[in-house]
């Protein structure tokens, strides 16, 4: 299979096995999105769903979290992961935005990452779900799956050049869907230690899956 069949395989199984594939974070704006997506670096989405709620609850917006104190904001967030680094993110991130940004989310990477608690993945991710551009960030999960079915090569050892190379050949208008599409495959079939691979609809096109068959791991089929 040559890498452009592989790619015209892989995208039209998740195109008719995930059409509606979306971020599992619950947010109902830009400034709900980033937050969670800040609060998301290290954690899952769901314990992430968990805390949220009280967040928006107390500061609604931009204004109102620019305003916090670490004291107060520290105990919403003391279940997450880093939860001292998320806290002075958060609070600075929502003070950049008012005095740089006229208190409106910034909508293209550059600008993002100029604020607190945002790198490239989050800058992507922003991007992508609220204005579909065609931005890939790559976590874990795009990482590992992108490599594990050959979309891109094993020998890659970066995000930023898995990012380019899904980049250069995935079509621009569906980049924002495959980056979901990737993440939740590896969330919930191509696992980290024990990929499901007997139940997986890519065999046919996977690198992983066909060279576990050619070494006569059948335990794979
Ligand atoms: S066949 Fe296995 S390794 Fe390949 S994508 Fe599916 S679950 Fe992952």
């Amino acid at each position: 299979m040559t890498k452009k069949e592989r790619y015209d395989f892989v995208i039209r199984y998740f195109q008719g096995h995930m059409p509606d594939a979306e971020t599992e974070l619950v947010y109902d704006n830009p400034y709900q999105l980033l937050v969670a997506v800040i609060l998301s670096a290290q954690c899952t989405d769901k314990r992430v769903n968990m805390t949220t709620p009280f967040i928006f609850e107390k500061y609604p917006d931009i204004p109102a979290l620019s305003k916090a104190s670490f004291d107060d904001l520290f105990p919403l967030i003391k279940s997450i992961s880093y939860p001292n680094n998320k806290t002075r993110h958060l609070i600075g991130m929502a003070q950049k935005v008012l005095t740089g940004f006229n208190g409106q989310i910034p909508m293209t990477v550059p600008e993002l990452i100029t604020l607190p608690g945002v790198g490239r993945k989050t800058a992507n991710v922003i991007t992508s779900v609220i204005d579909q551009q065609p931005n890939m960030a790559v976590d874990t999960h795009v990482f590992r799956v992108s490599k594990r079915i050959g979309l891109v090569s094993r020998q890659l050892t970066t995000p930023l050049a898995v990012e380019k190379e899904l980049i250069k050949n995935i079509k621009p208008e569906l980049i924002h869907k495959a980056h979901h599409w990737l993440i939740l495959h590896g969330r919930y079939v191509c696992t980290a230690r024990a990929p499901k691979c007997p139940e997986c609809g890519l065999q046919q096109a996977c690198q992983y899956f066909q060279n576990a068959l050619k070494k006569g791991d059948l335990s794979f089929s």
